[in-house]
């Protein structure tokens, strides 16, 4: 038996295999809060990653790939043109629990304020999409993120995200994470639940192809 070529078209949008392609769950919603997405290298090619669709979904979002971030103090500033005038400036927050026993001494996250996040066209939710161990490495990789004001989620239902493996039911994706900070920030959940809905199809989508590779092609790493 011939190898499977390793090299198949990918899409340009999604940047995945055209078989397997996500681009039509992608499901723009409004959203006033900015979205930074820092993705962690190894997941680029995961074929069970939500960066991209979640990108692909929120017009007001950057997706940028790395682990050392040099260029963060730039990614956090105001987009040029804005910066400087009074009232302009974003307020960066970080979707990531308090993890103040991975805290490097000397670093404290800033607190919020009464009022900080009453504006949410003033925010700007910072999200790292990794595992949970790279993601931590990211935070210490990068004091700057460390010293950002945390948000919190809360009343988070079960996740639908069903194709990682141990992945507990109140462990959410990337995408069903940010979507709970963004629901929770701008106090309206209905806008966000056209993506959520496209989401589920996407996850079914994902185990359809678990299937199918499982029976013809049994080298797919992580199927
Ligand atoms: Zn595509």
């Amino acid at each position: 038996m011939t190898p499977t070529p390793r090299k198949r078209l990918a899409c340009a949008i999604c940047l995945r295999p055209q078989s397997a392609c996500i681009c039509r769950w992608a499901t723009p919603v409004e959203h006033p809060v900015e979205v930074l997405i820092l993705q962690h290298p190894l997941e680029v090619d995961n074929p069970k990653g939500t960066a991209r669709l979640l990108h692909l979904s929120l017009p007001g979002s950057r997706l940028v790939t790395g682990e050392v971030f040099d260029d963060l103090p730039a990614l956090l500033a105001d987009p040029p043109g804005t910066g400087g005038a009074p009232g302009s400036a974003k307020l960066n927050l970080l979707l990531y629990p308090e993890t103040p026993q991975h805290q490097t001494p000397g670093i404290t996250p800033r607190q919020l304020a009464p009022g900080d996040l009453d504006d949410p066209a003033r925010l700007r939710l910072v999200v790292l999409d990794g595992t949970w161990r790279k993601s931590l490495k990211m935070l210490y990789a990068n004091p700057l993120l460390q010293q950002l004001p945390r948000l919190a989620l809360q009343d988070v239902g079960a996740s639908h995200y069903l194709i990682r493996k141990a992945h507990r039911p109140e462990q959410l994706s990337t995408l069903e994470a940010t979507c709970a900070a963004l629901a929770q920030l701008h106090a309206n959940a209905g806008r966000l639940q056209p993506l959520l809905a496209a989401f589920d199809g996407f996850v079914a989508q994902q185990m359809d192809l678990r299937r199918l590779r499982g029976a013809g092609s049994p080298r797919m790493p992580n199927f």
